[in-house]
């Protein structure tokens, strides 16, 4: 068996993360390392699809239920304006393979580039 991901461990109370939503199938906690002032990751509890294409190919509900999370903090924590990324691979950075959105808002005018 697979040790389970990070974000499960989050999850399960074995590390700290500091929860900002949760549904039956999906929470959110903030970035330990923000890129915005406002970076919050939307996981399924599921720990099933490793990145989007295997998620939208697989339960595309689930998807939708992350971006409609992902609107939702938007509209609690700034203006309801967001970026949402998914990478997808590791030359693509992506660093955990349990498949996650990072939502982004807040963001200073011309600091769009480099993530
Ligand atoms: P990615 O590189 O797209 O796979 O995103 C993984 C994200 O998880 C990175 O932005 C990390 O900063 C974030 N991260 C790693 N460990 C933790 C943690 N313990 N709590 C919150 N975020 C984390």
């Amino acid at each position: 068996m697979t040790e389970p991901s990070i974000f499960t461990r989050i999850l399960n109370g074995e590390i700290p993360g500091d929860f900002v939503a949760r549904t039956e199938r999906v929470f959110a906690i903030r970035d330990i390392n923000p890129q915005a002032p406002v970076h919050v990751l939307i996981i399924p509890v599921t720990e099933q699809y490793r990145d989007v294409t295997e998620l939208a190919a697989g339960d595309p509900g689930l998807m939708a239920e992350m971006v409609a999370m992902a609107k939702e903090i938007a509209a609690e924590h700034s203006n309801g304006e967001y970026r949402l990324i998914f990478n997808n691979g590791p030359s693509a950075g992506q660093s955990v393979f349990h498949v996650h959105a990072h939502v982004l808002a807040d963001i200073e005018e011309g600091k769009l580039v480099g993530f």
